[in-house]
């Protein structure tokens, strides 16, 4: 018999009463059952993403809300900067040029945080900057950046703010008004706790006035639709229907929290993984800046880390994530982020030693269950 857990930085656990809400039969989307469902969904994104904006909800992966910002700020032929430090910040790249536009692109080594100045620097340089696309949480690496600090540079510029926040919302602490925070993108299957299959975009009044000028292509994702169904409390297409339910059960859970509880619940889940795997003796991915969402380690050296995840997953059914692209085999990462707790990292971390036990790495076993729990029980 085996168990499974997955630890995973999206998709990750579903909380029996959103398996619950998602198996009642379907209801149509045109009437006032599913408009009162919308309406309150409505405000509660509103209180998860800490703004007065309106959030959209698109039929799509959190890419879908990425590709949704990109379309609708820009033209082809605009310059915008990225920030490349990991697959993700490469995203918004590709995506951009895609449409036509250019990036100006900051490169930051992996691991590290891009640094706010050098965001400021282009910006001066090159005052017809259309936006800046960063990422709250760059998933691929564990590093967390500093969106507030960003937040303050680009407001008093022409430019718009662009975040992706799939990973990260409703885990750590993102002020979309009070950080500036033009877009705002994220996704359903991370910090939210529901399936893949939502994205949710936000748009400033700063963001609607760039919008009106633009000429990319669009169709889906025009945000022109999305806002006149909104303000009928209606979507422009067949909106999700059970995620949308899904999702008004899991923004009850975390107003029933309260967004305090919420963060510091993935705080300590994150201070414990560090601890747990720097007791191992694994060096952490990006000491500096790590993100209290995802947690990445070096993966020892002489241990391969894709038959490390691999055994960890097929032996024992615990799945955390491996590295990618230029880390792949290189680095653990392991996800604190929604619907887990104390118990499910203890878990992962005693299978993360049992693995690395068996593959002959030596350290002393119990290590990093301990230092989990000193930090849990501190
Ligand atoms: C998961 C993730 C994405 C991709 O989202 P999809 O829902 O897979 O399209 C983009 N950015 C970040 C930071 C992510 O963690």
């Amino acid at each position: 018999m085996r168990k499974n857990y997955l630890l995973t930085p999206g998709p990750t656990p579903l909380p029996p009463e959103i398996c619950a809400a998602m198996s009642r039969p379907i209801i149509h989307h045109r009437t006032p059952q599913f408009q009162e469902v919308i309406k309150e969904v409505h405000e509660g994104l509103k209180y998860i993403y800490q703004t007065k904006n309106e959030v959209f909800m698109l039929a799509s992966s959190g890419s879908g809300a990425m590709e949704a910002a990109a379309a609708n700020l820009c033209s082809p032929g605009d310059t915008v900067i990225t920030v490349e430090g990991g697959k993700f910040g490469e995203r918004w790249t590709e995506i951009a040029r895609a449409y036509g536009i250019n990036c100006d692109v900051i490169k930051v080594e992996w691991g590290r945080a891009v640094e706010p100045s050098a965001i400021k620097d282009k910006l001066k340089s090159n005052p017809k900057i259309k936006a800046v696309f960063a990422t709250l949480c760059e998933t691929s690496t564990g590093v967390a950046t500093d969106i507030r600090a960003i937040g303050e540079i680009v407001k008093d510029t022409e430019a718009v703010l662009v975040v992706d926040a799939i990973s990260g919302l409703g885990a750590i602490d993102l002020q979309v008004d009070a950080w500036h925070c033009d877009v705002v993108v994220s996704g359903s299957q991370k910090g939210l706790m529901l399936p893949p299959g939502l994205g949710f975009i936000s748009m400033s009044p700063k963001a609607w006035k760039v919008a009106e000028n633009s000429k990319c292509p669009k169709y889906y994702f025009d945000l022109s639709k999305a806002k006149k169904a909104y303000d009928k409390v209606d979507t422009p297409f067949t909106p999700a229907i059970t995620l949308i339910i899904a999702l008004k059960e899991a923004l009850n859970l975390m107003k029933a929290d309260g967004l305090e509880n919420v963060f510091s619940r993935h705080k300590k889940m994150a201070d414990a993984t560090r601890a747990a795997v720097k007791a191992l003796g694994l060096e952490l991915f990006a000491p500096g800046a790590a993100s209290d969402v995802v947690t990445a380690a070096k993966v020892p050296q002489g241990i391969d880390g894709e038959k490390l995840v691999k055994a960890m997953r097929d032996t024992y059914g615990v799945t955390i994530a491996g590295g990618q692209d230029e880390m792949k085999g290189k680095l653990v990462r392991i996800a604190h982020m929604g619907y887990i707790t104390e118990f499910d990292i203890i878990t992962a971390i005693s299978c993360l030693e049992k693995v690395l036990h068996q593959m002959g790495y030596k350290f002393q076993l119990g290590a990093g269950v301990k230092a989990a729990e000193e930090v849990f029980n501190a």
